[in-house]
């Protein structure tokens, strides 16, 4: 399959240059095959699922529900019913964290979250923790971008309630040791969240070779539309939480004096869900195992790497994120220069990229900058882009410094 020219999007010009596509950690271009699953859905299947006694309501949820399958095969969860659809990743947190919270979470309890977290998985664990009385501990990172392991350990004691890491960060590229923190907090008899956001589309992800208790995404990161993610759960823990939210078909029984709840995963699905999304996940991870999450990561691999070596040859270029195990994210500063200056720069010349903190500015806080320009690659850009690229930052470099 001849990757790039699934994507229509890649052809579009900008200021009368080609575009360069190098933001997606932000959202991933869609191939066409997702595209007509979309428009397939609004043209001949719409109808609302579940409920309908028709043909359409028929078919709709049947396609829906083999989503689901598709899913769980793909993150090798153990149950269909461990999958709960979700608008996307920061929808999967917030339910698990209102929810764990309202359950678990007392007064003098702890939650343990890394330093390089995005705002998405920590803002609702401060809330949680707000209405609980209880409070987050941090796990340090070094100055490559790797966890502090020993710390993360000592960070365990009697109060600590759960973990939620991220798998990838966003900003540093970092690929966290999941198993071993996974490990490490089941060795505690604490669940832990993984916030797979910047994972899904890079690693080929096995949720029970992880052994976590909850794992997040978002299906627009993976090539799906925007809409979609996904939250993974344990059978036993989500049989455990209460519903996040009230309506629909999270119901079974409907009395003003008591309402009981539907079964799994029903009873996290709140009001009508985004089908035609969902439907567009399904065509996503087809187009995904077409290529093979494992090429996939080497296609990446090849050109970050092409990518980081031309980089370091340009004069006053700092690096932020350079562990040894990483992803195809590289956050760069050049000189003193403020990273959105650098970011339209380069825009004008055609290229996209991300500047500013990117939702996780205890990370800039860490290194003491404002933010960083970050360029993430796909399995659909290529080297002559990164040519373009590096061309772009030696034209604009001199005239910053
Ligand atoms: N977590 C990480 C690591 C991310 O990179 C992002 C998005 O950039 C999110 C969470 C939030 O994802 P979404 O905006 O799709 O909910």
């Amino acid at each position: 399959m001849e990757i790039r020219k699934q994507f229509p999007i890649l052809d579009t010009q900008v200021y009368g240059k080609p575009l360069v596509y190098f933001d997606n950690a932000a959202t991933t271009q869609k191939p066409q095959q997702v595209i007509d699953a979309l428009t397939g859905y609004y043209t001949s299947l719409n109808s609302n699922i579940h409920r309908g006694a028709h043909y359409l309501a028929a078919q709709a949820t049947e396609e829906y529900e083999q989503t689901r399958i598709r899913v769980q095969q793909f993150i090798n969860a153990r149950h269909r019913h461990e999958i709960v659809f979700t608008r996307g990743t920061t929808e999967s947190i917030n339910l698990v964290a209102a929810t764990f919270g309202q359950r678990f979470l007392h007064e003098g309890d702890e939650v343990i979250v890394s330093g390089m977290e995005h705002h998405s998985n920590i803002v609702p664990w401060q809330l949680a923790c707000e209405r609980a009385g209880a409070r987050l501990r941090v796990i340090p990172f070094s100055d490559e971008g790797v966890l502090d392991i020993e710390s993360y350990k000592g960070l365990f004691n009697e109060h600590t309630r759960i973990v939620a890491v991220n798998h990838v960060s966003n900003t540093l590229g970092t690929i966290n040791p999941v198993e071993e923190l996974t490990s490490i907090a089941h060795q505690h008899n604490v669940p832990i969240l993984i916030d797979g956001a910047q994972s899904i589309s890079h690693i080929k992800v096995d949720v029970q070779k992880i052994g976590c208790d909850f794992y997040c995404f978002s299906g627009h990161k993976m090539y799906a539309p925007m809409g979609v993610g996904v939250m993974y759960g344990r059978e036993e823990l989500l049989n455990e939480l209460p519903p996040y939210q009230g309506g629909g078909e999270m119901i079974k029984d409907v009395t003003f004096e008591k309402t009981t709840y539907n079964e799994l995963p029903f009873k996290f699905e709140a009001g009508t869900p985004s089908v035609g999304d969902v439907l567009g996940l399904k065509s996503a991870i087809d187009f995904m195992e077409e290529i093979g999450v494992e090429n996939i990561h080497a296609i990446e691999s090849e050109l970050t790497e092409y990518a980081f070596a031309k980089m370091q040859a340009i004069e006053g270029i700092r690096f932020f994120g350079t562990a040894p195990n990483k992803t195809s994210v590289i956050s760069f500063l050049i000189g003193e220069a403020h990273p959105y200056d650098v970011g339209t720069l380069l825009d004008k010349l055609g290229i996209a990229v991300r500047t500013g903190h990117h939702c996780t500015q205890p990370i800039m806080d860490r290194y003491g900058i404002p933010g960083t320009v970050r360029a993430s690659f796909a399995c659909y850009n290529t080297k002559e882009e990164v040519d373009i690229f590096i061309a772009a930052l030696n034209r604009i470099a001199p005239m910053l410094m």
